[in-house]
């Protein structure tokens, strides 16, 4: 059994990032995910956020044990935003939370702190959870502004009237994303423990409370070290969240 060292009054979070993966068949992971949750229960939130296309449809399955979360919302409740979808909306479909600002949509997008921060209002808008991701490049990180990017983002990302009801973060050092790649446990501590330290001061006895999770290539044989590092309150999981089997195997640091 693992030990789960991180700070015991906050319950962890361990959230599956399907991307742009997935079709009808692939509901069959959450049901066979629901099947080892109930046998099972692992003393951690779960939550899968897949591409929206399934995500009325596996609330659908009323996932007991397994909440679901959306990708993206645009900053608006409605309008003409031709392909965008609101809080809102992900909100009407079942989500209980909202994945904003990651790297992939940073990139991809052209995505601002600034923007970031007007997609985690609309989330508090919807009566969302954002989950809002930080986190540094290579370049970045080899040039030792690793700190000073993410505290950046974090200030720049999140309004001041954030709690840790609805503000979740995320930290993902973009060159671990699907790589296989993971940042030493030396090093995820140094940057958890900084976020810890700014959310303090920004947010007081809410930001001492927020769940920080860790995520880039976290998989079943890295979890336990991963996790029970201090201020890791949890995972965001990409590729290894696309089956039940390696998902379990991840939550199994909290069994
Ligand atoms: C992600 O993109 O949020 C992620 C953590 O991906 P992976 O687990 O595949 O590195």
């Amino acid at each position: 059994m693992a030990t789960q060292k991180s700070t015991p009054k906050i319950k962890a979070l361990v959230a599956g990032n399907w991307k742009m993966n997935g079709t009808g068949k692939q509901l069959a992971e959450l049901r066979k995910l629901m099947t080892a949750v109930g046998r099972r229960k692992p003393k951690a939130d779960i939550m899968i956020c897949p591409p929206a296309t399934l995500l009325s449809r596996m609330a659908a399955l009323k996932p007991k044990g397994v909440a679901l979360g959306g990708q993206d919302c645009h900053a608006n409740i409605a309008g003409a935003h031709t392909g965008d979808i609101s809080a809102e909306m992900l909100k009407d479909a079942g989500a209980r939370a909202v994945i904003v600002g990651h790297s992939e949509r940073r990139a991809d997008h052209d995505e601002s702190d600034k923007a970031v921060r007007a997609k985690v209002e609309a989330a508090h808008r919807a009566g969302l959870t954002a989950i809002m991701c930080v986190g540094e490049s290579l370049k970045q990180r080899k040039a030792g502004e690793t700190l000073k990017i993410v505290q950046a983002q974090l200030r720049g990302s999140l309004p001041i009237d954030c709690s840790a009801k609805n503000t979740v973060i995320a930290y993902e050092p973009v060159w671990a994303i699907g790589s296989g790649l993971t940042p030493t446990v030396a090093q995820v501590e140094e940057v958890h423990n900084a976020l810890r330290k700014a959310l303090l001061r920004r947010f007081g006895d809410e930001g001492a409370k927020m769940r920080i999770l860790y995520g880039g290539s976290v998989k079943p044989t890295n979890a336990d070290e991963l996790m029970a590092v201090p201020n890791v309150n949890g995972a965001l999981v990409g590729g290894a969240s696309l089956t039940a089997k390696d998902l379990y195997g991840i939550l199994k640091a909290y069994c």
